[in-house]
């Protein structure tokens, strides 16, 4: 599964926690993230990402382009509720790409818990089939 991480600069302790206890999970998957969130996540926890742009220079559109290719199974996103954002117009693109395309998005710990459970109990499998049927 290709799963992406992102986090506003308030959340990012947040994120590196998230990612540090599921690492073993996140580990057995490709992962992508936005530039800086991307930086932190390997520094403290060792595993692996492909880094995109930083969000405010275009980051989360990139991760929106692979969601409009279908390209991307699940998206973890630790926003921040509490600051303006100087790029509120591409987070909300790439939220609304996750509606369009029906993928998992998950905007804060709870339900990236919640997420992370399910993707560990195989309930993504729906995803593995939809890549399937687009190569055959
Ligand atoms: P960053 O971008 O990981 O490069 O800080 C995240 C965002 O603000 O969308």
């Amino acid at each position: 599964m290709k799963i992406s991480l992102i986090a506003h600069d308030k959340k990012k302790d947040n994120i590196v926690q998230f990612a540090e206890a599921y690492k073993y999970s996140l580990k057995k998957h490709e992962l992508f993230a936005t530039g800086t969130t991307g930086q932190r996540i390997a520094e403290n926890t060792g595993l692996s990402l492909h880094r995109f742009q930083s969000g405010p220079l275009g980051g989360d559109q990139q991760i929106g382009s692979m969601v409009a290719d279908n390209n991307m199974d699940m998206i973890i996103f630790f926003r921040d509720p509490l600051t303006a954002q100087p790029h509120e117009p591409d987070i909300s693109a790439l939220m609304r790409l996750c509606d369009v395309y029906n993928i998992p998005l998950a905007t804060n710990m709870g339900s990236a818990e919640v997420l992370i459970h399910a993707l560990e109990r195989g309930d993504l499998k729906w995803r593995e089939i939809i890549h399937e049927r687009e190569d055959g």
